[in-house]
């Protein structure tokens, strides 16, 4: 049973404004306590201390929801902390609640924070005691001067609080709150710094040797009243100097006055992205007493892929860091400039991978339950999950169609079936199968005999096609019918799934179907003659049999034209590969992943990346920097080719029929040039393995495993046959 809704939410004085406050509550402790049970939430981000010991260890809770429609709260057993007399403070920051995150008008939701707390304690006599916020807490302004999720954190240690203002009642409605379903953002990791670097303007710059996600301990000694601030960068420009001009408007700043004496210090309410900090003080630095804490939400990791090649070893590692550094309570685009954001393309190109890489259950299922309750009343699925754009005063938008797009709005069938795939839940399938098909009618009313050809969307974003714009050069309305075609397919097979009538899906495809090839292809060329094009029409069988030859062979023709490298942005790239393939060309695909020249996967590489660049161009070869403007060193989009690792150089590929890897298929794809492969991957029913290895004279040797309780199909060389659980190898 839950008593927090017996609480209300308290805040400190409108007039404190950007201070965080700290609210206190002492009580006694009236005999043998048998059972004490902490719910908590707060507009805001908290840090509740009982008796000064930290409640629990989630970072950055309550987290991050569909806040005007819900509100996460956390239950911690705080029996053992319990005294005679005791003290809960709790300070709440700012916050994504409170802050101006997505700079669309409609965010900060409140300019300050508010707390909620229920404190149960159940004693031996059958007594119970509720002590829930209310007017009767106390609220002290709390030595953290300032902290927003963009801006950073300002704090003086010299600050000790005073309690001696009453909470105020903020009104709020507590039937928001639910209990927590997403994972607990934890402090996962600590690295040491690497080095010192002296730049030459002279910056003091601590370089961690990683892009990551989290902030920065340091240990101090100095005087009272001795400052010192940290600014964070993704990387150095080419003179060697700091450069943060990407993270725009997000200040990213930690700020820090000493106590005096020995002294440790980290934000409490914020994070960052970022792989070095400059460090501005008047004290002596001592690189050893600076720590990066990595933060994320803590799933367990299920994925992992080696191989003969270092550097596509490196490129995987990038992938998952890209991961640790976006999953922190919702799947962003970014962790580090003033977005932050869960947009929905990004999700839709990278979920599959992301489900590979990490048990995502729970991760998935809070921010699908979001999206599902911001879904627009005409089945729009918005850019961005939690929406923090408001859609009758939309600030940014130019106009009311930005509010969706397709390739965008697709995670709204696309996540949902990945997730069915990788888990087998047939439940949560049923339960996002109202949002499917809400998205689906949504583009069939938008669209007209089966062709999407009105309103507003990305298109290939970030493709090379076009220099003049971000948007790429394969027509815009070539992709949202490619899109509204796989999206219908995949509700057909969703109502299959679930028993339900799908006939209207069955019929829809054909239509699409045709409309696509009359409007797109023309005899061997497809209207836009892009890569990406090409590869939507041959991966989501758009073309008839008859044309895919001519399809297929121009696509080669524009990858060799271009010295054998991709074009391809955030549509074409996460099934480039996938579609070489299936055309039988892995060939090409394997020269593709393999490519070391700009532009490529291992072109970042080669450029020391850590993690997983928004733009193919990121960093020039010369060293200039693509743009201030829009230039991330951390987005995980082009990051699912790790799927196609998983899935087609190892080979281990679910079932549709099976899901949950109930039944699954290895079909292993080795390449000399790669030389090996592994890949394990943990299911419900134990680890998967699937190797290959190329001797000097390229004979090839296989060894797979299959856990107890399900069987796969492989195909070796050509052969398949059926395998029970077992370990197996051949020469
Ligand atoms: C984000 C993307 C996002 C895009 C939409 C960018 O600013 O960082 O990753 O999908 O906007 O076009």
């Amino acid at each position: 049973m839950s008593h927090i809704e017996k609480a209300k939410f308290i805040s400190a004085p409108p007039e404190w404004g950007e201070r965080v406050p700290k609210f206190k509550k002492e009580f006694k402790r009236r005999g043998t306590v048998l059972r004490a049970k902490l719910e908590i939430s707060a507009l805001g981000v908290y840090e509740a201390m009982l008796n000064g010991v930290r409640v629990g260890d989630f970072i950055m809770a309550p987290g991050w929801t569909e806040y005007e429609k819900r509100i996460q709260y956390q239950t911690y057993d705080v029996s053992d902390l319990l005294k005679d007399d005791n003290v809960l403070t709790v300070g709440v920051g700012h916050g994504w609640f409170c802050s101006n995150v997505g700079s669309a008008g409609k965010y900060p939701l409140s300019p300050y924070p508010a707390l909620i707390a229920s404190l149960y304690i159940e004693y031996e006599n059958g007594d119970a005691q509720n002590i829930v916020t209310d007017e009767s807490w106390s609220a002290a302004k709390s030595e953290t001067l300032y902290s927003t999720i963009y801006g950073g954190e300002t704090a003086d240690g010299r600050i000790t609080p005073e309690f001696n203002t009453s909470a105020r009642i903020f009104d709020y409605d507590t039937k928001k709150l639910f209990p927590t379903e997403g994972e607990y953002v934890r402090e996962i990791e600590r690295l040491a710094a690497k080095k010192l670097i002296i730049t030459p303007k002279g910056e003091r710059v601590i370089d961690f040797g990683q892009n990551l996600t989290g902030y920065v301990e340091m240990r101090l000694c100095g005087k009272a009243g001795d400052k010192i601030s940290l600014s964070t960068a993704e990387i150095l420009d080419g003179d060697g100097n700091f450069y943060n001009k990407n993270y725009r408007a997000a200040r990213s700043l930690t700020e820090y006055i000493l106590k005096g004496g020995e002294e440790t210090f980290k934000p409490k309410y914020t994070f960052f992205g970022f792989r070095y900090i400059k460090v501005d003080t008047s004290m002596d630095i001592d690189p050893d007493n600076f720590t990066a804490i990595v933060l994320h939400s803590d799933m367990k990791r299920t994925g992992y892929f080696t191989s003969g090649n270092e550097k596509i070893n490196k490129l995987y590692k990038n992938v998952i860091w890209g991961q640790r550094g976006n999953f922190l309570d919702i799947p962003t685009d970014c962790p580090q400039r003033d977005e932050r954001l869960g947009w929905t393309g990004d999700v839709q190109v990278f979920c599959r991978t992301a489900m590979l890489n990490f048990d995502c259950r729970n991760f998935f299922k809070k921010w699908l339950r979001d999206l599902a309750l911001c879904q627009y009343e005409d089945g729009a699925v918005p850019r961005v999950v939690p929406n923090v754009v408001n859609e009758n005063t939309d600030a940014s938008p130019k106009s009311p169609e930005r509010r969706h797009s397709s390739a965008w709005g697709d995670v709204a069938t696309v996540c949902p079936f990945e997730y069915y795939m990788a888990y087998g839940d047939v439940g949560f399938l049923r339960e996002m199968f109202p949002v499917m098909k809400k998205w689906v009618g949504f583009i069939e009313s938008a669209s007209e005999n089966g062709l999407w050809n009105s309103g507003f969307h990305f298109g290939d974003w970030l493709a090379l096609d076009n220099a003049a714009d971000k948007c790429g050069a394969t027509d815009k309305h070539l992709i949202a019918t490619a899109f509204y075609f796989h999206s219908v397919g995949l509700t057909a097979k969703t109502a299959r799934i679930l028993g339900e009538d799908s006939s209207h899906y069955d019929a829809l495809l054909p239509k699409i179907k045709k409309a696509f090839r009359e409007s797109f292809i023309k005899g061997s060329r497809m209207t836009s003659d892009t890569q990406t094009a090409y590869v939507l029409a041959l991966h989501f069988d758009l073309a008839e049999d008859s044309e895919r030859d001519a399809l297929k062979n121009r696509l080669i023709e524009l990858i060799e034209s271009r010295s054998d490298t991709l074009t391809t942005g955030f549509v074409g790239t996460p099934f480039l590969l996938d579609t070489l393939c299936e055309v039988g060309r892995s060939d090409k695909a394997y020269t593709l992943l393999l490519q070391e020249k700009f532009p490529s996967w291992l072109y970042s590489v080669n450029m020391g990346a850590t993690t997983i660049w928004e733009h193919w161009d990121g960093i020039n070869e010369n060293g200039e920097i693509w743009s201030e403007n829009m230039n991330s060193f951390n987005h995980y989009a082009y990051g699912s080719v790790a799927s196609w690792l998983y899935r087609t150089v190892c080979g281990i590929k679910y079932d549709e029929f099976a899901p949950g890897y109930k039944h699954f298929y290895i079909e292993p794809l080795p390449s000399v040039l790669l030389g090996s492969a592994k890949a394990r991957l943990l299911t419900d029913f134990g680890e998967i393995v699937s190797e290959w290895k190329c001797d000097t004279g390229g004979k090839i040797s296989y060894y797979f495993e299959i856990p107890e309780g399900t069987c796969a199909t492989v195909t070796l060389d050509g052969i398949t046959k059926e395998y029970k659980a077992g370990k197996y190898s051949f020469r």
